[in-house]
């Protein structure tokens, strides 16, 4: 098969042939339809995020269609379109899996960067943190769903109710959580990198009722901010900007370091918190209320041979909603 790879951190990926993962008993494998880009993909590739499985193929936004399964599948069939997302496997005996938080596993595996992803014409994953991906969405549409939706859709519950929502980084999963929070009756204001006016207009067009530069203060003081931007500068920016009793997100993986901020800014009982992965209730709720909304991915395909352009576009930020690779 064709696959995109990482050989060390900080290069290039290199696109090899190689032959296709086989399945073991617990395992499905999958003809790679589309998979998405996402920051994360960059953090592994750039070396921000330590010791990937290397040689590694990246890419964990998969949507494709099940070729074989493993001796002891029971739950998914041959020919099934499935998605398959970050979290690629927990140990469900760590005292965070008991309590049923499988996202803060302490044995968790992670598609793309544990194992290998979705940067590939085949991939291999466990059948129980597969789901299926609602009719509705062709292949490229779905597979931003699987990221930027599902985590995105985690920092949105984290952040708690309140009609005012501030989304700092309008990329991938910024523009998927604005439809949501719009269909829940919610104002977006949304932020961008100073003077990007395109990623402004995409904004609105999104339905933010405000989009501005991340420099100024919105309108209006917000409920709830989060941060999809890996810069830790936002973070005070962000608590300036809630009311008190609000609640800053921080829903990337990575991030800058937070500059230090005077207490006022958090006193009044704001909230800083971060969300980490995702729990497989996270992908069923999300993948069965987004079709209902309906949640409608801006996607621009390109083919898997130029993964490495589409990661240098996102690193400097040119992309509305999400680039899709198909191989
Ligand atoms: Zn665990
Ligand atoms: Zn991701």
């Amino acid at each position: 098969m064709r696959a995109m790879v990482l050989e060390r951190p900080r290069a290039p990926l290199a696109a090899r042939e190689m032959p296709a993962p086989r399945p073991a008993a617990h395992e499905v494998l999958v003809r790679v339809g589309a998979c998405a880009v996402c920051r994360t993909d960059l953090h592994v590739v750039d070396g921000d995020l330590p010791d990937p499985a290397l040689p590694l193929v990246p890419g964990h936004e998969i949507v494709g269609v099940v070729t074989e399964v493993g001796a002891d599948v029971q739950t998914r069939v041959v020919g099934e379109r499935v998605g398959i997302p970050w979290l690629a496997g927990t140990c469900g005996a760590c005292v965070h899996c008991r309590a049923g938080r499988e996202n803060l596993c302490e044995r968790a595996r992670f598609t793309g960067y544990t194992h290998d992803g979705g940067y590939a014409e085949f991939t291999v994953a466990d059948s129980a943190y597969v789901f299926p991906i609602p009719e509705a969405y062709d292949d490229v549409t779905a597979a931003p769903l699987l990221c930027a939706g599902l985590i995105g859709f985690r920092a949105y519950r984290a952040g708690g109710p309140g009609r005012r929502i501030g989304l700092y980084g309008f990329g991938a999963a910024a523009h998927l959580l604005a439809q949501v929070a719009r269909h829940d009756g919610r104002d977006v204001y949304a932020f961008t990198r100073p003077g990007d006016e395109t990623g402004q207009v995409f904004a609105r067009s999104v339905g933010a009722v405000w989009a501005g530069s991340s420099e100024e203060a919105p309108p209006e003081p917000l409920d709830v901010a989060i941060i999809f931007a890996p810069v830790g500068a936002l973070v005070p920016k962000a608590l300036r900007a809630v009311i008190a009793g609000g609640t800053v997100v921080c829903a990337g993986i990575h991030m800058s370091p937070i500059p230090s901020f005077p207490y006022e800014i958090l006193w009044g009982e704001r909230v800083v918190r971060s969300v980490a992965n995702l729990t497989r209730e996270d992908a069923h709720r999300f993948l069965e209320i987004a079709p209902q909304i309906p949640v409608r991915p801006s996607t621009e395909v390109m083919p898997l041979e130029e993964a490495n352009e589409a990661l240098d576009r996102l690193r400097s930020g040119r992309v509305e909603g999400a680039l899709v690779l198909v191989p």
